[in-house]
């Protein structure tokens, strides 16, 4: 990785230092490390809250603070679609506009794009598709989505990428979509000016192992400050995921920068992922199951639709330190679950981000005490066996 320009570390918008790498023999690739944003640091491997349209939906930045977030990630498809990058730009840009004052990661728009099924069409210069507000014609280039992320002005800015589901897609299509995704990587890097913003070439190729590596090869020559792995999370096994990402870390292995997989968010998913080398995550998933009153407690879930918890006295996880677990029962939740009140919302998002937070938070803390091992052991045996009163999973 040395032709890349990438030792002159100290002006550049990002640096990312590994403070304890995998060890020799192989046990596994899990590595703790340490990133620098121009509006502050991160310790990965890290969580990243999602804030669609620049809010983690019912939470305020003091919540946001509370829980643990050290980054968040905003969608720059929602966000130019309503209210316009160039609006937030005159309003101070993101951090400004929606006051939070850490470290913004922006994705590129690509997979909301894509993911709109007859809503999109997609050639080799870019992708025309209809807002899912009102209709109106739009079109991402790569060009396009790196001026739409300078103008919200997130400390990190992704390239604009084709992802494919993983399963369903014909190989010929999953080797086009990857091709097309590294030409736009470059037009990206060429694209991208602002100074103060780092940017992350995403790695393709869906289930295909050969693919995965060509992938892996290409984005990792160009002179990116992170890769991504994308296109998984999807509808692929855990297994698959495994085996795909045993195909692109290792080729990482002796690159300096982080490695980010996109859209992970279960306990189980993320401890194995970080198992495979992965510094950074980012998914809807906890706040988005918290919405619908499924709170996640250790060794399973408890779901507040359940009859029974309507007289129960006892916090959602005793000795949790969130919010909702300090001040309320589960019979209160339960309550303001079934009438449908507001702070439902706030609380159930609290707890749950608080708990896959503060479990990111043990695994560095495994990490670095050299107990990884332990950790996982131990989190295999609380799922098969959970012991915790009330489990419905
Ligand atoms: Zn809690």
């Amino acid at each position: 990785m040395t032709d890349l320009g990438l030792a002159a570390t100290s002006n550049r918008p990002l640096t990312f230092d590994v403070l304890l790498p995998a060890p020799t023999d192989g046990s596994t690739r899990a590595r703790l490390g340490h990133l620098r944003t121009p509006h502050g640091d991160v310790q990965t491997p890290v969580f990243m809250p999602v804030g669609t349209n620049a809010t983690v939906k019912a939470l305020d930045p003091d919540d946001l603070v509370e829980v643990g977030a050290q980054i968040i990630l905003c969608n720059t498809y929602h966000l130019y679609l309503r209210p316009g990058h160039e609006r937030v730009a005159r309003l101070g840009g993101l951090h400004e506009f929606m006051a939070w004052k850490r470290p913004i990661l922006t994705d590129s728009g690509g997979y909301q794009v894509v993911s709109l099924g007859d809503l999109r069409s997609v050639d080799d210069d870019g992708v025309t598709f209809r807002s899912h507000l009102d209709g109106s014609t739009h079109r991402f280039t790569p060009e396009r989505s790196i001026a739409v992320q300078e103008a919200l002005g997130s400390d990190i800015a992704v390239c604009l990428d084709q992802p494919v589901a993983p399963h369903a897609t014909a190989r010929r299509e999953v080797a086009e979509a990857m091709v097309r995704t590294h030409s736009w990587a470059e037009r990206c890097l060429a694209a991208h000016q602002r100074p103060d913003q780092a940017l992350f070439g995403i790695v393709q190729g869906g289930l295909e192992p050969d693919l995965r590596a060509e992938s892996t090869r290409v984005i990792a020559s160009m002179p990116f400050d992170g890769i991504c792995i994308g296109g998984l999370a999807g509808d692929e096994s855990a297994r698959q995921r495994r085996e795909t990402l045993d195909v692109c870390v290792p080729m990482l292995a002796d690159d300096p920068r982080p490695r980010y997989l996109m859209g992970l968010g279960s306990p189980a998913d993320l401890l194995d992922a970080v198992d495979a080398g992965i510094d950074m995550f980012d998914s809807v998933l906890p706040a988005r199951v918290a919405r619908n009153g499924t709170l996640w407690v250790p060794g399973g879930r408890l779901n507040l639709r359940n009859t029974r918890f309507l007289d129960d006295p006892r916090p959602i996880q005793e000795g949790c330190r969130c919010r909702a677990c300090r001040t309320f029962t589960r019979a209160y939740l339960a309550h303001l679950l079934r009438a449908d009140e507001l702070l439902f919302y706030r609380l159930a998002t609290c707890h749950n981000l608080t708990f896959v937070l503060d479990f990111m938070v043990r695994i560095r803390a495994a990490l670095a005490e050299g107990r990884f091992a332990d950790l996982v052991r131990e989190q295999v045996a609380l799922r098969d066996n959970p012991t915790a009163d009330g489990l419905s999973a």
